[in-house]
């Protein structure tokens, strides 16, 4: 996606560890236009689905995700990170942390994802896919079928895309990233 990779290279920072720091404009900051035409471009891309609920995580997720169900007049479900004390039937499990180094547990209520739905999972960014496998694990829970994963940007050199793509996952990522090395950013062309 053109545009995206463009703003990526102007404005996309760079960190020691593999990590790539876009908070100017899709996960701090945020451009609304921009994350529309990357709605419509998920759209494009995953056209043939027959989605009926698109799921993300919170928080960095939600954007692109409710954009696209904004398009799609479809609902939108988050992943949460904490329980909420009202809810009590719920999908459960854990999920290591690339950028924060740590462990977390996401849930979501059986109400909002079960055997009816067909989810469309959404999120910023595909690094080692730790989060994407938490998701998997909570839609195989509910019933539902995953009909396939879509995130802004991909790191290649991580892995996750390579261990979805061996599942089967229909997977779409915007701008993959081959390098960071040297602290440049080095995209895949398409
Ligand atoms: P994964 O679970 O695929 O290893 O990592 C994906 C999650 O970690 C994303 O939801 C994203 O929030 C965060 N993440 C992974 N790599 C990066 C990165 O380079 N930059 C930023 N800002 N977040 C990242």
């Amino acid at each position: 996606m053109k545009v995206l990779k463009e703003r990526i290279l102007k404005e996309g920072r760079c960190y020691p560890g593999g990590i790539l720091k876009v908070d100017k404009f899709i996960n701090h900051q945020m451009d609304p236009n921009l994350m529309k035409d990357i709605a419509v471009e998920f759209i494009r891309r995953f056209a043939s689905s027959n989605v009926n609920k698109i799921l993300t995580i919170e928080a960095s997720g939600i954007a692109p995700a409710i954009m696209m169900g904004f398009l799609l007049n479809l609902p939108v479900v988050f992943a949460k990170k904490k329980k909420p004390n009202t809810m009590e039937n719920m999908l459960s499990t854990t999920v290591s942390s690339f950028t924060k180094q740590r462990q977390y547990n996401v849930i979501i209520s059986r109400e909002y994802l079960n055997e009816n739905d067909r989810v469309l999972f959404i999120d910023d960014f595909l690094a080692y896919g730790n989060a994407a496998k938490g998701i998997m694990e909570l839609v195989e829970q509910s019933g539902a079928e995953l009909v396939g994963m879509g995130f802004i940007i991909e790191k290649a050199f991580q892995d996750g895309g390579r261990y979805l793509r061996e599942k089967g996952i229909h997977v779409e990522s915007l701008a993959i990233i081959e390098s960071l090395d040297n602290c440049q950013i080095k995209l895949k062309e398409e």
